[in-house]
């Protein structure tokens, strides 16, 4: 939060940046209808939720390049286009793997997660005291990634698995850090006995074929006289029809990604058309502005970090970037910003936007974060930073409907968006003209009271909270802006605008309290936990229970 004295500080620093953007205040406002046409656009089952790689995302990336187009931007991709094509990793197929012992030959299976390898080693019991650089026999349980993770861990080249049951290729989701072949029982057996009476050699194949596919940003320039440029970006694939990211396990349908990140792709592009010079334009100004629109961010910030290897711009022309990554959910008039602090330069364009706000009387606050996200935020700004290019991140939070099919259109607050989208409009105007302080800043990462670095520790149980991370509760505690259906947290009847106080014994000041607290449990144990509610303190049961399988998420 600001004190008195920086804000009047900035005052002054405002009054001029005003001044030099006073062209900004006389550009049109974004109209809701246009953003809601967008956003029912991208966000439709015809676009089948824009995965990277598919052709929905390519159909995605030609609406975009229309509109850019038609509104006098400059193609600012590959070779005069507005694309930048860069390959992904495709579902493996499956070779034909085998295991051979002497001369006998076993045709055997193999799973898409595990690396393509050839061993040639001595076979022994996963159990064995030595399994150096051998390749380990074992019966699986069912848990095959942790019986992988635990051989290679022992040092162990390869896996040789039997299950009762057949094992489908893509059974186990990611990727496995040693090879591993599955047998039959009847196999098993046999080996068995083999070890048992003697030494075993095995030349062990697991044959995966890697495939990829093609995916494209979308690059387009607003040109300005200095050569450098702001870096204006959104993600606008999604998660397909589900799979590894989706937060509804077991559902094959599409996941439309109207806020994750239909919005933020909507605003850019309405940014983007205002900066066209079909449109009007700026008064060509000092700086230029790059609108990215990124591809396969779900699958791990690939079309940013891709773009930030790969600059269509050199970098050293770069000086900042700017993330829209969900910011559809809206509806009460707040945005959260996180990693501000990464750049000095971010100060009086966040001044001029609220300034923008105040003198029209327009109710729409910014919770400008002291630091970044837990994690850094999990999104496209992140590749920037890896550069060390100070990047800025706006963000309406979490909500239950996050990385699932009904993430929809009809769910987004288009009127308070476009009022988002007229302050965004100021704060880059502002970022265009701002003096200095393009230098960049390490996010900060969260501290204890002695000032050593607090490191997150990793959850070992499902609460299902939601956070809310634009609240700032006035004496600590880690406030929700709801709970994941089915979760731990509902069931003990938690809900939005709950703030946690206490889990178990743990006191909660912040997320990263919370987050370590988790650490602690188990499934099946069964605590207290304190919150308060409509400023009244309560207490209620909370059980763990193992998340539905195929859950595993990821923000953003
Ligand atoms: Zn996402």
């Amino acid at each position: 939060m600001t004190t008195g004295k920086t804000m009047a500080f900035n005052r002054i620093a405002l009054l001029i940046v005003l001044a030099l953007t006073s062209c900004a205040s006389q550009r049109a406002a974004i109209s809701a209808g246009e953003l809601r046409n967008h956003v029912s656009w991208l966000a439709a089952d015809e676009q089948e939720g824009r995965e990277a790689g598919t052709d929905a995302a390519a159909r995605s990336a030609v609406y975009l390049r229309r509109h850019l187009d038609a509104a006098g931007l400059i193609p600012a991709g590959d070779n005069g286009t507005y694309f930048q094509y860069f390959d992904i990793a495709a579902p493996s197929l499956e070779g034909a793997s085998t295991l051979m012992i002497g001369n006998d030959v076993f045709d055997v299976n193999t799973l898409s997660a595990s690396p393509a390898q050839t061993h040639h080693a001595q076979l022994v019991f996963a159990d064995a005291d030595d399994v150096e650089d051998m390749i380990v026999l074992a019966k699986s349980d069912g848990e095959i990634r942790a019986e992988v993770r635990e051989a290679a861990a022992n040092g162990a080249v390869a896996i040789v698995l039997a299950s009762d049951e057949f094992v489908a290729f893509d059974a186990v989701p990611g990727k496995l850090p040693i090879a591993v072949v599955l047998i039959d029982i009847k196999l098993y057996e046999k080996l068995t006995l083999d070890v048992f009476n003697g030494k075993v050699n095995v030349r062990l194949k697991a044959d995966v074929q890697k495939q990829t596919k093609r995916a494209r940003n979308v690059l387009a320039l607003s040109p300005g006289i200095s050569g450098e440029v702001i870096t204006v970006g959104a993600h606008f694939d999604h998660l397909g029809w589900g799979g590894e990211g989706s937060l509804a396990p077991g559902t094959y349908a599409v996941h439309n990604g109207a806020d994750d990140n239909a919005s933020g792709t909507a605003v850019l592009l309405e940014l983007a058309e205002m900066w066209g010079a079909n449109r009007g334009g700026p008064v060509v100004a000092n700086r230029g502005v790059l609108f990215c629109f990124w591809s396969a961010e779900e699958k791990g910030l690939l079309g940013s970090d891709y773009w930030v290897e790969n600059p269509t711009i050199p970098l050293p022309r770069v000086l900042a970037n700017v993330n829209l990554d969900m910011v559809g959910r809206v509806a009460e008039s707040k945005i959260t910003v996180g990693s501000a602090s990464t750049g000095d330069c971010f100060g009086e364009p966040l001044a001029v936007m609220q300034a923008y706000y105040a003198a029209n009387e327009i109710d729409f606050k910014l919770n400008i974060m002291k630091g970044s996200l837990p994690g850094g935020g999990g999104s496209d700004h992140m590749s920037f930073h890896k550069k060390s290019i100070p990047a800025i991140f706006f963000f309406s939070g979490l909500h239950s409907d996050y990385h699932k099919p009904s993430d929809d259109a009809h769910k987004l607050a288009y009127p308070q968006m476009a009022v988002l989208a007229d302050g965004l409009a100021e704060f880059i105007a502002s970022l265009q003209v701002v003096a200095d302080g393009f230098e960049y800043h390490k996010p900060q990462a969260p501290v204890d009271e002695e000032g050593e670095v607090r490191h997150v520790k990793r959850a070992n149980v499902w609460f299902g909270s939601i956070p809310d991370y634009g609240a700032e509760p006035l004496d600590g505690g880690m406030q929700l802006s709801g709970t994941s259906p089915g979760s731990p947290a509902e069931k003990a009847g938690l809900l939005g605008g709950d703030i946690l106080k206490q889990v178990a014994d743990v006191e909660i000041f912040d997320i990263y309290d919370f987050m370590d607290s988790l650490s602690t449990f188990n499934n099946g144990d069964t605590i207290g936990v304190k919150f308060l509610r409509d400023g009244e303190m309560k207490t209620t049961q909370l059980t763990f229970f193992p998340r539905p399988v195929g859950s595993a998420g990821r923000p953003h």
